[in-house]
């Protein structure tokens, strides 16, 4: 299994790319999920929690947070991502980081010129 990087949030583990029903995720190799009825569940054998489904940033219209910003946010702590806003019709930038709850956290209050 190829590795994007480590993981920020335990000691050994790698990220690596799953393939889901309906979309990817890049997850921690120390995290695994089980489907109970309708609901993913994390295995009692899991360390760690981490994953970011690569459609985290959809409701800001990006449709896919790619490999290689997952690489580039993994090696250096925080990446640079292009997100659209519909009302206003523009596209603007943000840097995302790393989040165990949520997979990304995108830092609102940092402003960037593009
Ligand atoms: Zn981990």
């Amino acid at each position: 299994m190829k590795s994007l990087g480590k993981c920020p949030f335990c000691q050994d583990g790698q990220i690596e790319v799953r393939e889901g029903e309906t979309s990817k995720s890049y997850a921690c190799s120390n995290a695994r999920w089980t489907k109970e009825y309708d609901f993913w569940e994390l295995t009692k054998d899991s360390t760690c929690s981490f994953s970011v489904n690569q459609r985290a940033l959809l409701r800001w219209n990006k449709k896919s947070f790619s490999e290689k910003e997952m690489r580039a946010m993994l090696s250096s702590g925080e990446t640079k991502v292009r997100l659209y806003s519909g009302a206003k019709k523009t596209e603007y930038f943000k840097y995302v980081v790393p989040n165990l709850e949520f997979g990304l956290e995108v830092l609102w209050d940092v402003d960037i010129d593009a």
